[in-house]
């Protein structure tokens, strides 16, 4: 395909969650496609310094990293609130990433060509028309959640008033088995005025505007949901999953998971991860420890220093031969590796579609945000995955679950069927696959080589 000599992409990350990595990732596919386009990547230098630090200098070179202002006033004292950090961002933006951009301008003598942002940006609707360029939002979770939001004014409309939580949205195409309770905060429950919640809501609004919406997604997941968006959207490209399309070149694994891993039988380890925010209450950590050991599972957990309270001191020294505990593990690879058997997850988007990738069944224990949605996604409408009695960590639920996904037919049948799911995922990145086609005519309109 023939690519512009010229183009100046300007990528507009959000700087928390685990967001600014897969923007980067697809930003990293498209310049390795199209290494003559410029692509300036616009995120906080802290969540800058994080992403880029993850691959090599070699794999960026027509990416350059610019740093714009986190919104946190020089003198400001945090109360210790979890959103606070998000908020202040929010609250600088748009105007930060304006300043910046026009920065980047001055300094590189090119204009932007492009505006490809975190979908989240709403904003970036407007100000890419004013440039006169397109405006690709990609959004980082799967197909259903940003669904909710486009049909965030109708949920609300007709769940009004509603106090079941088990009422189903069933007045959306591909939304049969979610039920209100799955929504996330800023739907219909919570605070719908939060910054978080108001922004959500105009980027539904703002999505028709897109030239396209991009997903780490592929289409075969979730076709009705892919049709719908489709007959509302100018251009819906589902193309992922990222870590299959393109597979990191290395990893580290400093804490020796991976050969700690090949010591054990095939399906027979759990992995433990709750992603990069949150922990769960101690109460609940410490059921999930009682019943890993009265189960004797083999299993590898990634839990951050600062999670571990003295209360898991004991466990970790009775457990240390049957279990590894460490601060970070290089994920993709763990569920890659035959040994893992279940992956006990928060269920955020990012696991979810690597534990498809890597063909490992779930037990879901979601918190918060898309969390609950994915979770209803895996354990009910593509049955790859168990939940929890009472939808929290207690010993005997958790020991149940295990049973489930390790001994149960019902456990051999999500094998299955998450086997069936990896397959396709495989199909879609594949050379004539759905997801190869998508980022080709991705390519396309990121270089200015497509009619908008
Ligand atoms: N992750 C990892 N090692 C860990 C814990 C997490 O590599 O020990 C990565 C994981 O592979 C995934 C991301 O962190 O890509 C977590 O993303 P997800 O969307 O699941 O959760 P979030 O961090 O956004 O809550």
């Amino acid at each position: 395909m023939q690519v512009p000599n010229e183009g100046h992409v300007a990528v507009l990350a959000f700087p928390f969650g685990t967001h600014a990595a897969p923007l980067l990732t697809l930003t990293r596919c498209l310049s390795s496609s199209a290494p003559n386009l410029r692509f300036s990547f616009l995120n906080s230098a802290k969540s800058n310094a994080k992403v880029f630090s993850k691959i090599k200098p070699d794999d960026y070179r027509n990416i350059k990293p610019c740093n714009v202002d986190n919104g946190i006033p020089e003198d400001h004292v945090f109360s210790g609130h979890p959103l606070e950090a998000v908020e202040l961002f929010l609250r600088a933006m748009p105007r930060n990433f304006e300043n910046e951009l026009k920065e980047v301008v001055a300094n590189t003598g090119t204009k932007i060509t492009c505006l490809l942002t975190d979908s989240f940006f709403w904003f970036a609707a407007d100000m890419a028309a004013e440039m006169g360029v397109p405006w690709v939002a990609l959004w980082t979770a799967s197909p259903c959640s940003v669904s909710v939001h486009m049909y965030t004014d109708v949920i609300r409309s007709t769940m009004k008033g509603i106090e079941n939580g088990d009422q189903t949205l069933d007045f959306i195409p591909g939304m049969n088995t979610i039920c209100a309770k799955d929504l996330p905060e800023g739907v219909i429950h919570g605070n719908l005025d939060a910054p978080f919640s108001q922004m959500l809501h105009k980027m539904g609004l703002a999505m028709p505007k897109a030239t396209a919406l991009a997903m780490n997604a592929f289409e075969e997941i979730d076709p009705t949901i892919t049709k719908d968006l489709k007959s509302k959207l100018k251009m819906v490209l589902n193309v992922g999953p990222f870590d299959l399309a393109s597979p990191p070149k290395s990893y580290s694994d400093d804490s020796g998971c991976i050969r700690w891993l090949d010591c054990h039988e095939p399906a027979s380890v759990a992995y433990l991860s709750f992603g990069t925010i949150l922990t769960p209450p101690p109460n609940e950590l410490i059921a999930l420890a009682q019943a890993l050991e009265a189960q004797k599972v083999p299993f590898l957990w990634s839990l951050r220093d600062t999670s571990k309270l003295h209360l898991l001191e004991a466990f970790l020294q009775r457990t240390s031969t049957q279990g590894k505990v460490v601060p970070w593990t290089p994920q993709l690879q763990v569920l890659e590796n035959s040994s893992v058997g279940v992956f006990i997850t928060h269920a955020g988007w990012n696991s979810v579609s690597e534990s498809i990738a890597g063909g490992v069944p779930m037990i879901c224990r979601p918190f918060f945000a898309d969390q609950m949605l994915n979770s209803r996604l895996v354990v009910d409408i593509w049955q790859i995955g168990a939940s929890l009695e009472g939808g929290t960590f207690t010993k005997s639920g958790t020991m149940r679950a295990l049973e489930i996904v390790f001994s149960s037919e019902k456990g051999k049948k999500m094998k299955e069927n998450i086997g069936v799911l990896k397959a396709k995922a495989k199909m879609a990145v594949g050379e004539n696959g759905s997801s190869t086609k998508n980022f080709k005519t991705l390519l396309k309109v990121v270089s200015g080589c497509e009619e908008i």
